[in-house]
């Protein structure tokens, strides 16, 4: 296959767009050569700028469950735009999704829509230490939560205290507020409680990791930290956004029944538009202006076009009983065939999966956190991503991402991609 076009169109792109991307991880630094630019999808298949046909499993990074431009979500958006595309008034579409949204997950009887998981997250962390009067937040090294401030930290020297800016432009004194524990550790926050007494407002994690390849929460792990929040007064944040309508109807808090205080949507309660959400029990939302004094706003907050592609999605999603089962059975059906055509290629490598998340690692370690994660081969990784390439199968452009399985596969598409491993194996 070549990727002729879509080269030169990335050379104008990088004119006027710095590293002629609109969002850093799809370029492919860590993996080298240029990135693809698409013209359109359908279901599992990407079609590229060359004319190649792709086997899609990135899939927009998670909103695109149930394939790509699936007709539902389709003509919710066409019928909605002609109707005008915004209003800056409330519509009653938005409390139709907010109501579904509510049936759906476990533990919230209220919702707020934004327009990114970014948003979500930066708000949720706002609206917890609103409620609990404490400034400072734990998040888990490795875990991504968007790009706002609080969330761009690293362990710094003292990281079992505070944590140092992992990008120039955040602040020393934002990053005093957010602690670093390590993920899969229960010790490692209980340190952090012990050393910052009555000052932590929140714990924010990936229930299930998504963003250092797919890292499963031990056994026992998520509700150690619940009970670690009951006893020191600190709220529990899921973050859901990749999670949220995907491993279940309620997301992990139904498949590990543990429960948050606050949990924040993205990705697939938007069905491919811009939409994140935060939700949570009436006591704590109604700590949010106009009715509460924390302060949170959109100008396209709840816009229609979103609401209707997030209403037929999480409706689709809502009517099918088998949806959650069928996306886990054939993530596991790729799962065994990956791991007999590595093992039979002598490749070392883990597999990390939930539900319809999964991913490969070149390490001969447990991955069970940002620490082996990184360990793994990033020259195996590039190497295979690029021979995955060769073959028609786009994975995303870093050892650090998750697989995402989509019902739209059929398992001929899942045995031309087993094939395809095995081929690329076979060269590694
Ligand atoms: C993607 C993601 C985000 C950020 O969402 P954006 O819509 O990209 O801002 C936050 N948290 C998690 C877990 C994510 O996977």
């Amino acid at each position: 296959m070549n990727y002729k076009r879509s080269s030169a169109l990335f050379a104008q792109a990088e004119t006027f767009i710095p590293g002629g991307v609109n969002s850093p991880v799809r370029a492919f630094k860590a993996v080298g050569g240029t990135p693809i630019f698409v013209k359109e999808a359908k279901g599992a298949y990407l079609y590229d700028e060359d004319g190649n046909t792709l086997i899609d499993y990135i899939n927009s990074w998670g909103p695109m469950i149930l394939g790509h431009a699936y007709e539902p979500v389709v003509n919710a958006v066409i019928e909605k735009a002609k109707k005008g595309t915004s209003f800056g008034m409330p519509t009653e579409i938005e409390t139709q999704i907010a109501e579904l949204a509510v049936s759906m997950v476990p533990n919230i009887d209220k919702i707020r829509f934004v327009n990114s998981g970014t948003e979500a997250c930066m708000s949720a962390i706002r609206l917890a230490r609103g409620f609990t009067q404490k400034e400072k937040i734990v998040k888990f090294a490795g875990c991504y939560h968007g790009h706002s401030d609080s969330f761009l930290i690293q362990a710094g020297s003292g990281a079992i205290t505070f944590g140092s800016p992992n990008s120039p432009g955040v602040t020393k004194g934002t990053a005093k507020d957010t602690l670093l524990a390590t993920y899969n550790n229960i010790d490692s926050v209980k340190s952090l409680i012990e050393a910052n007494k009555n000052e932590i407002a929140c714990i924010i994690i990936e229930p299930v990791a998504g963003n250092m390849g797919c890292i499963p929460p031990k056994e026992g792990f998520l509700q150690a930290l619940r009970t670690l929040c009951d006893a020191h007064n600190i709220l529990l944040i899921f973050d859901e956004v990749m999670t949220g309508f995907r491993l279940a109807k309620g997301g992990a808090q139904e498949l590990y029944n543990v429960k948050a205080d606050i949990v924040c949507f993205g990705k697939v309660i938007g069905g491919g538009l811009p939409v994140g959400a935060f939700a949570a029990r009436s006591e704590i939302m109604n700590h949010l202006a106009p009715l509460g004094p924390v302060y949170q706003a959109g100008t396209l907050s709840g816009n229609p076009l979103a609401m209707a592609a997030g209403l037929a999605m999480l409706e689709a999603l809502n009517n099918d009983s088998e949806i959650f089962t069928r996306l886990a059975e054939k993530t596991e059906y790729l799962h065994k065939g990956f791991a007999e055509v590595l093992n039979n290629n002598r490749i070392n490598h883990k597999i990390n999966r939930v539900g319809s998340m999964i991913s490969i690692h070149f390490t001969e370690e447990n991955v069970v956190d940002f620490e082996t994660s990184a360990n793994g081969n990033n020259e195996t990784f590039k190497k295979f991503f690029h021979g995955m390439l060769q073959e028609g199968i786009y994975i995303a452009p870093s050892a650090f991402e998750t697989w995402f399985i989509t019902d739209a596969l059929t398992y001929e598409d899942l045995d031309v991609t087993i094939q395809a491993v095995n081929k690329v194996a076979s060269k590694l």
